[in-house]
């Protein structure tokens, strides 16, 4: 009797403590913004620092590395993806686990991934999205002015996405003159991507329309600008590299050659409303 009134006892205890410990669980998908802690938001400095695990690949970790000093840091190698967000999950059922992306987690990140296993595994997780700043933004804020009005972003990789539609949307997105950005132009394993993009755009960009190749952008070393035009872009080819994000303007953009820095400045407009 004594044995199976400590039985359920205990089982009492258990349950009131995995409560406590799912309630204290929380699962934040964080943006740590182009590659340097200086670029982070706070709300994503405060979850990780907050935060009893920090799960990311190895690339990301090294950008906040000074910034983790008490929290468990789990390392995860380029193609792991799934592994860390079932494992980031399953520990968020108890603890306050951070899963970092570069940049923004919606952008070509983790936060699609994250849900969906969430989703799957039907386990009771508080998620957060912590927001960061993408890499376009940081690529525009050193061309100056490229964007500023519509524009479309496009990703080279077709590890997940067919070659054929991303070939649609180059076209659909030239077709309608948006300001185009691409992402990951370049890997080891798609060398002739970027190339072929080019082309693609070429068919309704002209050749004078400015392009912006920004590398390791705000990541506080390996910095590196090139401005050129869609004409002459792929003379920079082997330039290209996967840290690097490719701006290509409108046609109404230009470039700004002044003092030995170029920019380029895509007009938003107001030229056709106001003189200045
Ligand atoms: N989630 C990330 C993008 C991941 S895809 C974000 O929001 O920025 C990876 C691609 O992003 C790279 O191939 C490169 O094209 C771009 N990229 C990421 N960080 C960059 C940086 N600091 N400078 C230039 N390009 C960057």
């Amino acid at each position: 009797m004594v044995t199976s009134q400590s039985q359920s006892q205990n089982e009492n205890l258990n349950l009131n403590s995995n409560l406590k410990s799912a309630e204290k669980g929380k699962l934040y998908i964080v943006g740590i913004g182009p590659g340097s802690v200086e670029h982070l938001t706070v709300r994503a400095r405060d979850v990780l620092l907050a935060s009893d695990y920090v799960i990311g690949n190895g690339t990301y970790l090294d950008q906040i590395e000074t910034l983790l000093t008490g929290q468990e840091v789990i390392r995860s190698s380029m193609g792991r993806e799934v592994d860390r967000a079932r494992r980031a999950v399953e520990l968020a059922g108890h603890s306050r686990v951070s899963i970092i992306s570069g940049g923004d987690a919606n952008i070509y990140g983790m936060a699609g991934l994250v849900m969906e296993i969430a989703e799957n595994t039907g386990l009771k997780v508080d998620i957060e999205v912590v927001p960061g700043v993408t890499a376009i933004s940081a690529a525009a804020s050193i061309l100056g002015a490229p964007i500023v009005t519509d524009f479309a972003v496009i990703s080279l990789s077709d590890l997940l996405t067919p070659w054929e539609v991303i070939e649609k949307r180059l076209l659909a997105a030239s077709d309608a003159d948006f300001v185009v950005a691409l992402y990951n132009p370049k890997s080891r394993q798609r060398n002739s991507n970027f190339a072929k993009a080019i082309g693609i755009l070429r068919e309704h960009k002209n050749g004078s329309v400015p392009v912006g190749l920004v590398k390791n952008a705000l990541r506080g070393s390996g910095e590196d600008v090139i401005v050129t035009t869609l004409g002459e872009v792929l003379e920079y080819d082997d330039w290209v590299d996967m840290r690097t994000t490719v701006l290509i303007g409108n046609n109404e953009s230009r470039i700004w050659d002044a003092d030995d820095i170029k920019r380029i400045i895509t007009p938003r407009g107001y030229q056709r409303k106001y003189d200045y």
